[in-house]
């Protein structure tokens, strides 16, 4: 398997803009955004798509939902959209699961909460 530039992002070899990282996931801004606030929320354990789940790797798009959520109450962002390419057909160019976390609201970023 060829290594994807998301491999690289989250083992830190390619810098990024990461706004959240825990045991699970990386989360960090796209470099081309589509709106005020678009992040790429992004597991460490390894699957190509949507298109790729497994009985034993089902949880984890859920977890990526899960994890954005806690992002946003955590930002004060009330509002936002998440969005899962799949496959060529579906927009889909780094096969490397992830989750987008689009928002026309700005991210109230760490330090800037009170
Ligand atoms: P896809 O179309 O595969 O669902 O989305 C891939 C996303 O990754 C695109 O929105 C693109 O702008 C973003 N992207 C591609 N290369 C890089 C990169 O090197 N760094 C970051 N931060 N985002 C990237």
């Amino acid at each position: 398997m060829e290594r994807t530039i998301f491999h690289r992002i989250i083992a830190h070899e390619l810098p990024a803009d990461i706004v959240y990282e825990d045991g699970d996931v990386v989360a960090f801004k796209d470099i081309r955004p589509k709106a005020p606030t678009h992040l790429l929320f992004v597991p460490k354990q390894y699957v190509a798509s949507i298109a790729e789940l497994t009985p034993e790797t089902a949880h984890i798009p859920g977890m990526l939902i899960l994890k954005a959520k806690e992002f946003a109450t955590a930002h004060r962002i009330d509002g936002y959209k998440l969005v899962y390419h799949v496959g060529r057909g579906g927009g889909q160019e780094i096969y490397y699961l992830h989750l987008h976390f689009l928002s026309q609201e700005k991210m109230v970023e760490e330090g800037a909460k009170n």
